[in-house]
């Protein structure tokens, strides 16, 4: 099976970010702020710190051995880091922080035996460190919505009470622990060794058929179908996400319900197309 490249934010993914902010605020500012209330929005907006005392806070709890020394893990992080390296996956950090303050990262990782790859981006863009992963997990909503033009890589919002405020895309997932993670990583895996066999079989060929047809019935021109091959299989139906019509507007749904008859079932969008052609379209 295809080994996997995962990334992770480190702030906020192996670090328990918001109790760090809430202490740092403390003792730098003298202010009780609860850990849930804690992002930049919350604390500037409210008029809490300034915009430059927050940016202040990051660079003495990011960049100081004292703070990281007081930094907590968030639970699992380390055990199920090493249970998805067992497992032959390909781990990457990557995170904003400056070169230096990722040292400190890097330092912290290895005391607790994890020697990773750590790339520091020094800005809130991430996407070119970020090509080719296929599963990225972060907990600022605004470092993931760089990176929703990458369709091939899952896209996970590491959820805190400090970011349930955010409003987030449908391509981007909450994700709440790391043993969900682990899960999901998981899940992953066996999806793509159920892509393997459709390509092999054909069926994906024969979805893709469907929807260009389908396509084409709307007024799209010939080719103007994209399948992203994102299949849902739940034992006794395959859903397949496609993209129809030049815009790209659309979710044509296609429900195999019996994989050896490829029998196909179109979803509400697509109400004007008689579903009795399809097997005619698949040749059975
Ligand atoms: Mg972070």
């Amino acid at each position: 099976m295809r080994k996997l490249v995962l990334g992770f934010d480190f702030d906020g993914v192996y670090t328990n970010c918001p109790r760090l902010k809430s202490d740092g605020i403390k003792k730098l500012f003298g202010k009780d702020v609860l850990p849930e209330h804690c992002s930049r929005r919350l604390v500037v907006g409210r008029g809490i710190l300034t915009d430059s005392q927050y940016s202040e806070l990051q660079s003495q709890i990011y960049g100081t051995p004292y703070f990281m020394a007081h930094t907590e893990e968030v639970t699992g992080a380390i055990r199920y880091t090493k249970k998805l390296i067992e497992r032959g996956h390909d781990l990457r950090i990557i995170t904003a922080r400056k070169q230096e303050w990722a040292d400190l990262a890097r330092k912290w990782l290895k005391r607790r035996g994890l020697n990773l790859r750590i790339t520091a981006t020094e800005q809130g863009n991430k996407s070119d460190a970020c090509r080719g992963l296929d599963f990225f997990v972060d907990d600022d909503v605004d470092k993931l919505f760089w990176l929703r033009n990458y369709p091939k890589c899952n896209l996970y919002l590491f959820s805190w009470p400090s970011n349930a405020h955010e409003h987030i895309p449908e391509e981007i997932r909450r994700i709440g622990s790391w043993q969900e993670i682990y899960h999901e990583v998981n899940k992953l895996q066996r999806k793509e060794k159920l892509q393997e066999k459709l390509e092999k079989s054909g069926i994906a060929e024969n979805c893709v058929r469907v929807a260009s047809k389908l396509g084409q019935d709307r007024g799209s021109r010939q080719g103007d179908c994209y399948t992203n091959r994102n299949y849902l299989y739940d034992e006794t139906t395959l859903t397949i996400d496609c993209d129809i019509g030049c815009n790209m507007q659309g979710d044509g749904r296609l429900i195999v319900k019996q994989l050896g008859k490829v029998v196909f079932e179109i979803s509400n969008s697509y109400p004007h197309y008689n579903r009795r052609d399809l097997p005619k379209l698949l040749g059975d």
